[in-house]
């Protein structure tokens, strides 16, 4: 296995990065803390006061809000100062997502605008549409929503029906259609609409304004969670839309719908992180005050597991998120020095990171799932009421499941894109696969005497590598072509892949951290505990994905390499636990 600085999207399989080399929350520098707290402010100062008047569908105080936030100027971390904004790192990009995340609706609002809503005219626009929108985007001037869906076109999202047709005298297309399930409709000035020319194949995409005739937006719909997040049809009746306004080329359209959507993925494996963090503290605040039995529900070991859960799944996705978003940094500087367009430079970079994007996007909406169900169960009856913000916060955190590719599209994605990658020869998937194929016999753990803290784990995560390229060989091996139709085998290998590289990024940032400070004990013992799950996820998805493609003279080989690669040290992970509980409950709130 290789080491190298920066690897390519995926390329993590078969290759290694130096702990030094990755990006970990803890390097935030100062001008970046000072723009996350201002986010913060703004949440304690204009969102949670409103939140209950905002969720009974209050559209124009949603508005009002984003304006609010856009004089602020945090409409314009992602555009650069030529377009009005003020043209942050996509790290600090990051950062600014998390930290809104904790604002329920309002998140959602915030981060549709500031990505789907605006980034698809300053990364595809030319200069006058830039100098139109972009500008009037950037400071929440104009209010943007992103028209993908149609009724019968939602993962199939390239099967949508809305048409432009050009007019007679060449100065506009007529839009015909239907979007539906769009976020910020129902006050958004700019509308970036899908649909296709003609009878064109692929989608053209086009910047409509909602007062443009024949634009009509429906009522809000009534929806589980994210009540004040205004979501509603939008119909185009003979919409006629400056030919000025097509954007990129005739037929690019798809491209940049999918492309905006690996942004979206990342952004959104940031956002949960936010969410995630507010309902720990949330837990943890009510542990600290409830007494049952004569003592604080606080001091029992079941809510201390579930608490100690909490903190390592959301630790570890941060891990990742971080980890991926300065590999989208890097290439994007140098994309901008090769380009010379900021724009198109930073979506060919996001682009390039897709299996990165997808694995953050399913592992981050499940983390913060699994963490808003805790945070309820923690409060009990009271997680029940309506009244206490966990309840928002389970409901909430639902769609993010649903949206910017469902989760089952996006499992689907991590390994064919991966796989994909690995064909065009972006690196050696399939020989590293072979080899170890062929040696199947002769594999071991690998264990040496020397080995210290770190080179122990990394000899595991290296380990599950090694499993994932097995299945992956074999599964093509058995399948072929036929493989794309296996989901359940390559949900099997997604699992694999998106364990491996939570886990890796987890480790290299604990590694880091000695580098950084004194006693990492803690942040140690996450890992372990992280370790140990993710053995036992590696082991049983390999397992299930073995059962579909070995032979009576290879299934008990593979089943004992399987064993051999997932073996790891014993650890208590009670105590490992109950230690990450104790200072989280010392704190009275989430500070690792
Ligand atoms: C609150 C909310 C806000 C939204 N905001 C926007 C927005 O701003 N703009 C916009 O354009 N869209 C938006 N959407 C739409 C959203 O992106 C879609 O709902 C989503 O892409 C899924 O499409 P669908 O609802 O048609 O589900 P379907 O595609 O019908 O999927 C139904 C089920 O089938 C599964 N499935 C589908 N295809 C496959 C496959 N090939 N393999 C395996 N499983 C599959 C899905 O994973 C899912 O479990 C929003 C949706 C919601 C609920």
């Amino acid at each position: 296995m290789e080491t190298s600085k920066i690897l390519k999207s995926g390329e993590f399989l078969v290759s290694e990065v130096d702990a030094k080399d990755i990006f970990i929350p803890e390097e935030f520098n100062e001008e970046q803390r000072m723009i996350a707290q201002s986010c913060s402010d703004f949440l304690e100062a204009e969102v949670y006061p409103n939140l209950e008047q905002v969720e009974k569908s209050d559209r124009e105080l949603m508005k009002s809000i984003l304006k609010k936030s856009g004089e602020l100027g945090l409409m314009g971390v992602s555009i650069p100062e030529e377009f009005g904004g003020f043209g942050q790192s996509f790290v600090t990009q990051m950062l600014v997502a998390e930290t809104t995340g904790a604002g329920y609706s309002f998140s959602v609002a915030y981060m549709a605008h500031c990505g789907i809503g605006t980034l698809p005219i300053m990364y595809y626009g030319n200069k006058d549409q830039r100098e139109r929108y972009v500008t009037k985007l950037a400071t929440g001037e104009f209010l943007g929503a992103y028209c993908l869906t149609e009724p019968g076109a939602g993962s199939d999202a390239n099967s949508g029906k809305s048409n432009a047709k050009l007019s007679e005298d060449g100065k506009h297309y007529i839009l015909n259609g239907q979007k539906m399930w769009i976020t910020n409709a129902g006050f958004a000035d700019t509308l970036v609409v899908f649909a296709k020319i003609d009878s064109d194949r692929v989608l053209s995409a086009f910047i409509v304004e909602s007062k443009y005739p024949g634009v009509v937006i429906g009522p809000d719909e009534h929806k589980m969670g994210i009540k004040g997040s205004s979501t509603a049809q939008i119909y185009f009746n003979d919409v006629k839309v400056p030919v000025e306004n097509l954007l990129g080329k005739r037929g690019e359209g798809f491209r940049i719908a999918l492309s905006i959507l690996h942004m979206g993925r990342l952004k959104l494996g940031a956002n949960v992180i936010g969410a995630a963090k507010k309902a720990i503290t949330d837990s943890v605040k009510y542990a600290n005050e409830r007494k049952q039995f004569g003592v604080l529900i606080s001091t029992f070991g079941a809510l201390k597991h579930k608490m100690a859960e909490q903190v390592i799944r959301l630790f570890a996705s941060e891990s990742a998120v971080y980890r991926a978003s300065n590999d989208v940094d890097s290439l994007m500087k140098q994309l901008t020095v090769d380009c010379g367009d900021y724009g198109r430079a930073s979506i060919e970079a996001i682009s390039h990171y897709a299996v990165e994007a997808a694995i953050l996007k399913v592992v981050g909406s499940e983390m913060l799932d699994f963490v808003a169900d805790e945070a309820v169960q923690i409060h009990g009856g009271m997680g029940y009421s309506a009244e206490m913000a966990v309840e928002r916060g389970y409901r909430d955190s639902r769609i993010n499941r649903i949206f910017e590719g469902t989760n089952e599209i996006n499992r689907l994605l991590v390994v064919d894109t991966a796989m994909k990658r690995a064909m065009k020869g972006e690196f050696d998937l399939f020989g590293e696969a072979e080899k170890l194929w062929a040696g199947l016999d002769k594999i071991t753990d690998g264990k040496t005497n020397s080995e210290d803290y770190f080179a122990e784990k990394k000899r595991y995560i290296k380990n599950f590598k090694k499993a994932i390229l097995i299945c992956i060989h074999g599964a093509v091996k058995r399948f072929e072509k036929g493989l794309i139709n296996e989901q359940e085998v390559l949900n099997n290998i997604a699992e694999m892949m998106m364990e491996t590289y939570v886990t890796e990024s987890l480790a290299l940032r604990v590694e880091k951290l000695g580098m950084m400070k004194g006693d990492i004990s803690l942040y140690k013992d996450m890992l372990d505990v992280n370790i140990n799950e993710a053995a036992n996820t590696v082991r049983k998805s390999a397992s299930d994905a073995i059962s579909t493609f070995c032979t009576s003279d290879s299934c008990s080989s593979l089943e004992k390499a399987v064993e051999t690669l997932t073996k790891v040290g014993c650890v208590n992970v009670k105590d490992a636990r109950r230690r990450i509980a104790d200072k989280l409950i010392e704190d009275n709130s989430y500070r690792f």
